[in-house]
């Protein structure tokens, strides 16, 4: 080639090469089981914030773990963000995460609310109480989750099917403290007392014992929340016959969960997705999440909403919530044994 020829060619690409970085703004990809509205109003802080622009998929939790995976490194997910330790640890396993170091995130998120390797963060915290109708159950007799299983409260209980993470995480979380004998014991015991064979979400079992079907329901407290405040009147009035019991306050604590979130293995953008994890567990980020979701922050020192404050503060279970998908399988197959469908 001579050489005018190899000059053109020269501005030619450095002409390329400049408009493709003017053209190629800061960017993450977020995958999200949590829904938009959930998730958008702090992208969007975010966004203002740092100038990197989020572009959102949001879906079902367990199809977006399928879809990261069938992708494999030809994912544009940099960072995936679902409910439940359980379904954490699950992405872990398929290696679709990677661990991240991260002074920030160690320091603003308690040790048993993240993974001890950094494949994920908590981000929220929520706590699956017990709830009882007022007036029909003296709130003195009720102690622990594991009192669920005494015969007085045959017939009681109302609580849905064990194919829930939900469950599964709070049966992991006693396998943990109690053993798996005691565990399946207490398993027989409680399916020995349920009203009715378990059926449909969190919702149903508050909105069964508000229908006199049960004393007793368990159900995550933003479901509680979303009934009293969501702007329906049926659901509210249910929820307003229930009050909250915080269980195993002498001892462990009330068993809590996260929505939390990790890197991807294939993170085009890794820096984006590190500085996008870190911003939703910055102090301003976790207000929000008590507020619009009922939820608690994860982090220490934020202020609870209004609405949570109102159900008085408790002592949570500080196991480190890794245990809840190293023990899944385990609490499945003894709920499965127990005769909890
Ligand atoms: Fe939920």
């Amino acid at each position: 080639m001579n050489l005018a020829k190899f000059f053109t060619k020269a501005v030619i690409s450095t002409l390329l090469l400049s408009s493709t970085s003017l053209l190629a703004a800061p960017e993450v990809n977020l995958y999200s089981a949590r829904k938009e509205a959930l998730i958008k109003p702090l992208l969007d802080q975010f966004t203002e914030k740092t100038g990197i622009t989020v572009n959102l998929v949001t879906g079902k939790a367990d199809a977006l773990l399928t879809r990261l995976k069938s992708e494999g490194r030809n994912t544009p997910a940099d960072v995936f963000l679902t409910t439940d330790a359980g379904r954490l640890h699950r992405a872990e396993e398929a290696k679709v995460l990677q661990p991240i170091q991260s002074e920030s995130l160690n320091s603003s998120i308690p040790a048993s609310y993240r993974d001890p390797e950094g494949y994920w963060f908590g981000l929220s915290l929520r706590a699956r109480p017990i709830m009882y109708v007022k007036g029909k159950v003296d709130p003195k007799t009720l102690s622990t989750y594991e009192a669920l299983a005494a015969p007085a409260l045959k017939g009681k209980i109302c609580i849905r099917s064990s194919n829930n993470i939900y469950n599964q995480s709070l049966v992991a979380s006693m396998i943990s403290v109690d053993g798996e004998v005691k565990t399946e014991t207490w398993a027989k015991g409680l399916v020995g007392n349920m009203a009715r064979p378990p059926k449909g979400g969190d919702r149903d079992q508050i909105k069964a014992a508000a229908a006199g079907q049960c004393d007793i329901a368990v159900a995550n407290t933003y479901y509680f929340g979303k009934m009293l405040a969501g702007g329906d009147a049926s659901q509210k009035a249910a929820a307003e016959k229930l009050a909250i019991f915080w269980p195993n306050q002498d001892g462990r604590g009330t068993h809590v969960n996260i929505s939390g979130a990790g890197v991807t293995t294939h993170a085009k953008h890794k820096d984006n997705a590190v500085k996008l994890i870190e911003f939703l567990a910055s102090e301003e980020a976790q207000a929000w999440y008590a507020q619009v979701n009922y939820e608690y922050p994860v982090r220490e020192g934020v202020k609870p909403s209004k609405v949570l404050a109102e159900w008085g503060s408790f002592k949570a279970d500080n196991l480190n919530l890794s245990q809840l998908g190293d023990l899944n399988s385990k609490a499945v197959m003894l709920m499965d044994r127990a005769g909890w469908k």
